[in-house]
């Protein structure tokens, strides 16, 4: 089944918003197993929408349009439908039904305005919206389904699965899955990665890898294609344990597993408790912990001792170990380690303690020198690592060897 979309709206060419629904779209279509070939984007121009419509709906099976059902001038989406489709604009006495009720609910008088909304192509099937005063509108022509859905994410990701993909769905006729699994790898390169992974998407037809670098990690998409859900399933299935071999060692996560909710998983699983004493990451990793809800089951404090002063204060780091050793040494950290564990009391903490740059570097401890202490009740340990890049990356490449030690 060939799928387009089509997204509308001169703020979308400006620059203004970025085209999430684009995006969201091709996800859903694609984990559906039915990826979308093309898109384009079009302004508010009843014109360019036509001609749009016309070229994308006799290439594809269906095409799915977003944006432009607005109430205002600059909605014209529905002459543009009606253009490229031959239809009269009619008032839809469903649609109208549907916009008097959801102004009923809430008690608000309707503004005739909003009545324009109301005005779509003849014989256009509604689709109901929830939760705004657009209806959405689907038309069959020349074999092809067109569907036009509001612009706004959250009224347009709802119409989509409730309405939408089960429309397109029973319209397909063959059977084509697709399923990907992703795993993150943490410390080989792209090319490293490719090198170790060679020859494997070709040992099966309908088996393909992509590779995405998310920095500093890499995903690995092993992508299987075939005729119905378990041929793709067994397809992965035989695939999967070759590739874990090849890059063991190096799998920071896999499927719907992330790093971070590792970590998470692994802290509730233990029943253990986490704090942190940030100085080169300024929070990140907190901010990595808590992205997660349900993080109060395990953190307990995360303090940004960025200061001397504060090591000092605030974890007991002494004066005396910071002037010796410097604030980015593996003394330090370790001090910082244990000052953060007593201070909070938990059963594990960390401490980073580097230099991100891009001044502060010194011919011994060169900018991306940092260290990392890990303490718990058996004892405290200390790993010293060289990172380049930029401030960002450093920071970044930090957090995330913070999270993956965690998760060990
Ligand atoms: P309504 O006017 O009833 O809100 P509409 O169908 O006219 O709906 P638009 O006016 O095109 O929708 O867009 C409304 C808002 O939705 C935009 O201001 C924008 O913030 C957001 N939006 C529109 N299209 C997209 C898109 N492709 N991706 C992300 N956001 C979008
Ligand atoms: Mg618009």
């Amino acid at each position: 089944m060939r799928i387009a979309t089509l997204s509308i709206g001169d703020e979308l060419l400006f620059g203004e918003v970025t085209d999430t629904n684009a995006s969201w779209l091709a996800g859903r279509l694609y984990g559906a197993g039915v990826p979308v070939r093309r898109h384009l984007t079009v302004g508010d121009d009843e014109d360019e929408i036509a001609a749009a419509l016309e070229s994308l709906a006799a290439e594809h099976d269906a095409v799915v349009v977003t944006g432009g059902l607005g109430p205002t001038d600059d909605d014209v989406t529905a002459r543009g439908a009606a253009q490229a489709t031959g239809r009269r604009l009619v008032l839809n006495e469903e649609a109208l039904a549907r916009l008097r009720e959801f102004f009923d609910r809430r008690g608000r008088e309707m503004h005739p305005a909003n009545e324009r909304q109301c005005l779509l192509p003849a014989k256009a099937g509604i689709i109901p919206n929830a939760a705004g005063t657009a209806s959405g509108f689907h038309l069959v022509h020349g074999g092809a389904l067109l569907v036009f859905l509001p612009g706004v994410p959250a009224e347009m990701t709802r119409m989509f699965a409730d309405s939408v993909l089960p429309l397109i769905l029973s319209r397909r006729t063959e059977r084509r899955s697709v399923r990907t699994l992703v795993l993150s790898i943490f410390g080989l390169s792209e090319a490293e990665i490719g090198a170790r992974l060679t020859g494997i998407d070709r040992s099966r037809p309908g088996l393909t890898v992509a590779y995405c670098v998310n920095y500093p990690l890499v995903e690995v998409k092993l992508r299987g294609e075939g005729e119905g859900a378990p041929v793709v399933d067994e397809l992965l299935a035989a695939a999967a344990p070759l590739v874990r071999e090849r890059l063991a060692g190096f799998i920071v996560a896999e499927g719907d597993e992330t790093i971070d909710t590792a970590v998470a998983r692994l802290f509730r699983e233990k029943g253990m408790t986490l704090a942190l004493a940030e100085s080169c990451t300024g929070g990140l990793i907190a901010k990595r912990i808590t992205d997660l809800a349900g993080s109060s089951a395990y953190f307990l404090l995360g303090a940004v001792t960025y200061a001397n002063g504060a090591k000092t204060r605030l974890l007991d780091v002494s004066d005396d170990l910071l002037a010796e050793k410097g604030a980015v040494s593996a003394e330090v950290a370790r001090a910082m380690a244990r000052g953060v564990r007593d201070l909070a009391g938990s059963d594990v903490a960390l401490a980073v303690t580097g230099i991100a740059g891009p001044d502060g570097g010194a011919p011994d401890k060169p900018v991306g020198t940092v260290f990392l202490a890990l303490a718990d009740r058996a004892g405290c340990t200390v790993k010293q690592y060289r990172f380049s890049g930029d401030r960002e990356k450093i920071r970044t490449i930090t957090a995330v060897t913070a999270m993956d030690w965690l998760r060990r």
